[in-house]
């Protein structure tokens, strides 16, 4: 059987001779499979793109993408898996050892007991901030509460794909990738194989807080429309609302002819129900944003070079 180790580099040449290293080793202990690799460089700006080309010469199982800018890692994942299509599984690991080699095993292990997809369960995270393991705690209850399918905890990209799961993977045709969320949604016999993660032994992460914020908003509005419907609620609930005040204070006055008072009162209203609806003005607008996106029709990704890929 043939197994495509899909990793998207950017920016990784600390690491990668440690990766090469780790991944061979692995491979060594496994004789009877075939494994070809797929870099994808994702418009690396350091000694990437030189370490992959001096890789893919002394061997022709390496096959190299070269992106002629930065895309992002889910453009990058989208392009190695259509080169990985022909493979009978697809691994995808990234190139910073936080997935550690290691589950090629066990990964390919579940494939042969009949699982489609099998991924990698981080169940020690010590190894990320806390800050960073509130708010992807955060993002996965929120994400669950409102999406039709939920999300396995603690799931990264980290997973083995069957080719059927590639392919329908693939058929997807949005271009506002958030990877979990389609390998998850093409849905297949799943399995899960918990691990540590590991430390980054060299290089830094690139996803600072803000690129992850607007991830997770891509990863949210991608996969429900509950954030736009929730404001029709908001707005029956506060209309009701001020229906009911209004009779309260039309009884004030006729019946006890209390003065209609509150300066600070109606200040407070008018500037909360301003910014409730800018919210929500904001919400539509991320949908807007999002539809004129994928109607621009443009590709994912443009190619500078591909080495060993026929
Ligand atoms: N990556 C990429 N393009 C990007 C950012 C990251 O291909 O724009 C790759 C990166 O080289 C690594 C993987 O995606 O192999 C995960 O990135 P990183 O380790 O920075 O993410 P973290 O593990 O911190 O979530
Ligand atoms: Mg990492």
């Amino acid at each position: 059987m043939k197994t495509a180790l899909l990793v998207p580099v950017y920016n990784e040449q600390e690491v990668l001779p440690l990766f090469r290293q780790k991944v061979q080793e692995v491979a060594a202990q496994l004789p009877q499979e075939k494994f070809e690799y797929i870099f994808v460089n994702d418009g690396s700006l350091d000694g990437t793109a030189e370490l992959l080309k001096e890789w893919a010469r002394q061997d022709p199982a390496v096959k190299v993408i070269s992106f002629s800018r930065n895309f992002g890692k889910e453009a990058a994942l989208t392009a190695g898996l259509s080169q990985a299509a022909e493979a009978d599984a697809v691994i995808i690991l990234d190139a910073d050892l936080q997935d550690p080699p290691e589950l090629i095993i066990p990964f390919l292990q579940k494939y042969k007991e009949g699982f489609d997809v099998v991924y990698g369960q981080r169940c020690d995270r010590s190894q990320d901030s806390f800050l960073k393991r509130f708010t992807a705690g955060c993002f996965y209850k929120c994400y669950n509460a409102i999406s039709t399918r939920p999300l396995p905890a603690n799931a990264g990209d980290c997973r083995l794909l069957s080719r059927r799961a590639v392919r329908a993977v693939l058929a997807l045709p949005e271009r506002e990738r958030f990877m979990k969320g389609l390998f998850n949604w093409v849905g297949f016999p799943t399995a899960a194989v918990p691990f540590k993660r590991q430390a980054r032994p060299a290089g830094q992460t690139k996803w600072n807080y803000w690129r992850l914020w607007n991830f997770a908003l891509e990863g949210l509005t991608a996969s429900s429309t509950v954030p736009l419907r929730l404001w029709t609620y908001f707005g029956f609930a506060v209309s009701g609302f001020a229906f009911l005040y209004a009779l309260w204070v039309a009884f004030q006055k006729i019946v006890y002819g209390n003065p209609v008072s509150g300066y600070a009162s109606l200040m407070v209203a008018i500037l909360f129900f301003s910014g409730v609806q800018l919210i929500s003005l904001g919400v539509i607008g991320e949908y807007l944003g999002r539809i004129f996106i994928e109607v621009k029709q443009r590709p994912l990704y443009i190619i500078d070079e591909k080495i060993n890929c026929d």
